[in-house]
C-alpha cells in the first residue's frame, strides 16, 4: 500500500508549523510519530497534499512542572512519558496507562499529543485525559486557547482541533499521594482496548476522599464513570464499596458493538475492570468479579 503523492515539510520550529498550517489549512496534516497517520495514508483514508513534520522539535518534547501542574509536550514520545522522573513522582498514572500502549516500537515512535489529537475511541490516553481533567493548549495563527479534556473529544477520531491548529502541550494535575491502576482488556497484549478502565484514588485514612474513573471504548468519546465515582466519594475503602460502585460503571455509557464485543459484553467488562482497577488502586482483593 502506498500513500497518494504529498509534499513533505520539515518544520523549523513551532511558529513554522503554525505558519504552514495557516497557509495550507485542510490540505495539510501534522506528522508526529506517524503511527496512526501513516497507516491511514497508506490505506488512502487520509490524503493530505502537505505533511508537516513536527516530531523532531525539541520544544515540543519537554515534560516540565508548570504552575502546580505538569506540562507534557505534544511530541513527547510514549516512552519519554514512561521514563520521566517528574511524572513518576507527580502523576504516575500516566506511565501506568502508557506502558499498555502497543509494543516497544510504537511507544518509541508514537507521541502523547499525537495519540490524543488522533481521538481514537479505543485509544488508551483519551480516557486518562478525561479522568485527569487534563487541559490541552492549542495554537494557530489567530489564537491560542486552552481546552478541557471534557470538551476536546467530539466523536470517534474527532476533536475540536481546527484545521489550522496544533496541540502544543497537555497539562495534567499534580496527583502526588493518589494511587492508581489501569485495567485493559484486549484480544492480544499489544492491541487496542476492547474496554479499559483507569481508576485514580485519594484516600484519607480508611475513607475514599476523592476518586476519578475513566472509561475507554464505552462510547465514541472517552467517558467518566460518574455514578460509580459519586458512590465511592466518602465511602469506607473496602470490598463492598468497590463492588457496589463497579456495578454502576456501565451507567450512562453507549458502548459500540463490533467484531470484538457487543455492547452488553462491553458493559460487563466495564464492571469487572472497574472492580479490578479500584481493587488494585486500593490494595484490596475483590472476589467473584466475573459474576458481577
Ligand atoms: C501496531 C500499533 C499498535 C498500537 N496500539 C495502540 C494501543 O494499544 N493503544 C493506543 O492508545 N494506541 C495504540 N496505537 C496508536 C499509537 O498510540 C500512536 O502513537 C498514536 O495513535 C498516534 O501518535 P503519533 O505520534 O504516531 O501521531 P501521528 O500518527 O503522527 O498523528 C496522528 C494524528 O494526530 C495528528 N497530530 C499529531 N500530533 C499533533 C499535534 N501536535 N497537533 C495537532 N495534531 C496532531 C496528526 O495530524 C494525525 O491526524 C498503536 C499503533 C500501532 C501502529
Amino acid at each position: 500500500m502506498f500513500p497518494a503523492p504529498f509534499a513533505y515539510e520539515r518544520a523549523e520550529d513551532v511558529d513554522h508549523v503554525i505558519a504552514l498550517l495557516h497557509e495550507h489549512g485542510d490540505e495539510a496534516k501534522v506528522l508526529a510519530g506517524g503511527q496512526s497517520l501513516l497507516p491511514l495514508m497508506k490505506f488512502r483514508l487520509a490524503t493530505p497534499a502537505v505533511v508537516i513534520d513536527l516530531g523532531h522539535l525539541e520544544h515540543l518534547h519537554a515534560v516540565a512542572a508548570r504552575g502546580g501542574r505538569v506540562a507534557v509536550g505534544a511530541a513527547a514520545t510514549h516512552q519519554a512519558v514512561i521514563d520521566s522522573p517528574l511524572l513518576r513522582e507527580r502523576c504516575g498514572a500516566l506511565a501506568e496507562v502508557v506502558r499498555r500502549i502497543g509494543d516497544p516500537q510504537v511507544r518509541h515512535r508514537g507521541t502523547f499529543g499525537g495519540a490524543l489529537a488522533h481521538g481514537d475511541a479505543a485509544g488508551d490516553l483519551p480516557a486518562l485525559a478525561r479522568a485527569l481533567d487534563a487541559e490541552f493548549v492549542l495554537a494557530s495563527q489567530k489564537r491560542r486557547r486552552r481546552v478541557a479534556a471534557a470538551d476536546f473529544f467530539t466523536g470517534h477520531l474527532q476533536t475540536v482541533l481546527a484545521d489550522d491548529e496544533v496541540v502544543l502541550r497537555v497539562e495534567v494535575p499534580d496527583l502526588t499521594g493518589w494511587s492508581f491502576a489501569y485495567e485493559k482488556f484486549a484480544p492480544v497484549s499489544h492491541a487496542w482496548a476492547v474496554v479499559g478502565v483507569v481508576a485514580l484514588v485519594r484516600r484519607d485514612g480508611n475513607r475514599i476522599a476523592d476518586v476519578r474513573i475513566g472509561l475507554t471504548h464505552m462510547g465514541d468519546v472517552p467517558l467518566r464513570a460518574t455514578a460509580a465515582e459519586a458512590a465511592l466519594r466518602g465511602a469506607e475503602a473496602g470490598v463492598e464499596a468497590v463492588r457496589s460502585a463497579a456495578a454502576l460503571a456501565g451507567r450512562d455509557t453507549s458502548p459500540p458493538s463490533d467484531d470484538n464485543a457487543d455492547a452488553t459484553y462491553r458493559r460487563h467488562l466495564a464492571r469487572v475492570l472497574t472492580a479490578r482497577a479500584l481493587g488494585r488502586a486500593l490494595d484490596l482483593t475483590v472476589p467473584n468479579l466475573e459474576t458481577m
